[in-house]
């Protein structure tokens, strides 16, 4: 980006105007979060000022506002992912969205002898939930193994997508490596076999648009908190054929058609799966941080996200001691590294006290870290908002870190 661009793009997130302890802040932990826009702040503010009131009730004026709100952010998100409005279900984040999944279709639909397939690269959150249903249901867990470099090994997917394949759940883009996972091509496989996608898209959707109906997957979830957007607030996305056909995972009110103390009946997607008052606020913050993203450049912005990864890539190579972790072709602007004969928490704290914010230990991914036999990295991850300074500052600190240790 222009230097100006970037410029008045940064001045558009204030908290990137603060410092630590008393260093300007280097804010390089976008993977766990991102920080947010002054139109997503007021969009929550305006929120609670003007139209707070439960929703779907018709009881009056401000209900109708509020309304309007939930479902004004649920057609942003439609728009957003190329789905239709039933298809989005509000959820509390990724994770709950995966257990939604795991829950209601996994657990209805898995039989003794099925198997599950997920990746070496996954979150502890696509992971467990898999686990878990596996077991009640007799299924088998089976994990695509990781080729030399450690991007997914899909040389092998034969051997792993078989007939016994009910259900695929893979991550989009590795949050503790950064790495892009060939999904067009799982899931190709996987609907070849008839079985259901899943897609971890907690790290893609900020940084590169997502399309369900051209990846043609099954569900896909993500948070809104790594998208600019609240936390609290998450989209599950479901195919309507199979939403439908899915039994509620809460329930209660809300969710509900007609209730009597013997039984109950469900409501219309999406509301089948939303039960309670959902986080309305949460939702018109994450409708405001789609609007600032999809009215931005999106093709500037990922070239100069580009551009960060090359430049610190380039960084890493000529760093005396340091292994990047994951230096595959296909990555996002996410640098996950050691320095030799430190440990990566010791790292992170001499960076910290620089100013210079980063995550360090096993990114929530244990076994990912047991399989390249690491105790954790540190890891560096980037937003539109950072710039080559951010990544020169980064290095300053590296090397002072480097000699103290
Ligand atoms: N999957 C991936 C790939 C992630 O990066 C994260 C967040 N680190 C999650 C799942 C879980 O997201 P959340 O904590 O927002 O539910």
């Amino acid at each position: 980006l222009p230097v100006t661009h970037l410029e008045a793009l940064r001045a558009q997130f204030p908290i990137l105007g603060s410092s630590a302890y008393g260093k300007p802040l280097v804010y390089l932990d976008n993977a766990a979060t991102t920080q947010k826009p002054h139109s997503v702040i007021q969009a929550i503010e305006h929120y609670y000022l003007h139209t707070n009131s439960n929703v779907h009730r018709g009881a009056h004026y401000l209900g109708d506002l509020a309304t309007a709100a939930l479902e004004g952010a649920r057609e942003k998100v439609a728009a957003f992912l190329n789905a239709s409005r039933e298809e989005i279900i509000w959820t509390r984040g990724t994770t709950e969205g995966i257990n939604l999944v795991a829950h209601s279709f996994g657990g209805s639909y898995l039989k003794a002898g099925d198997e599950v397939l997920i990746s070496s690269l996954e979150h502890h959150a696509n992971i467990v939930p898999w686990q878990q249903v596996c077991r009640r249901a007799g299924a088998t867990l089976r994990v695509l193994p990781l080729a030399d470099d450690a991007s997914l090994d899909t040389s092998r997917l034969d051997e792993f997508i078989t007939e016994r394949t009910r259900i695929v759940a893979v991550v989009h883009v590795s949050n503790a490596l950064g790495v892009i996972n060939p999904i067009d091509e799982i899931i190709r496989r996987a609907r070849a076999v008839g079985a259901a996608v899943l897609i971890d898209a907690a790290q893609s959707v900020a940084h590169f648009p997502v399309d369900v109906q051209q990846l043609d997957c099954d569900f896909l979830v993500f948070s809104g908190h790594k998208l600019f957007g609240p936390t609290g607030i998450g989209v599950l996305y479901g195919r309507q054929t199979l939403l439908d056909a899915m039994p509620p995972y809460q329930t209660g009110g809300e969710m509900i058609e007609t209730v009597s103390f013997e039984t109950s009946t469900w409501n219309q997607l999406p509301y089948k799966f939303e039960a309670g008052t959902p986080h309305i606020a949460g939702a018109v913050g994450l409708g405001a941080a789609l609007d600032w993203l999809t009215t931005q450049d999106r093709n500037a912005l990922l070239a100069h996200e580009n551009d960060l990864r090359d430049y610190v890539t380039e960084r890493a190579r000529a760093f005396p001691g340091l292994r990047i972790i994951g230096d595959t072709p296909s990555k996002v602007a996410t640098l996950s590294f050691l320095l030799d004969g430190t440990h990566p928490n010791d790292v992170g704290t001499l960076l910290d006290q620089q100013g210079v914010a980063v995550r360090t230990g096993h990114h929530c991914t244990m076994p990912l870290m047991n399989l390249l036999g690491v105790p954790g990295t540190i890891r560096a991850s980037f937003a539109p908002y950072n710039s080559r300074d951010d990544i020169d500052r980064l290095f300053a600190a590296l090397e002072k870190a480097a000699r103290f240790l």
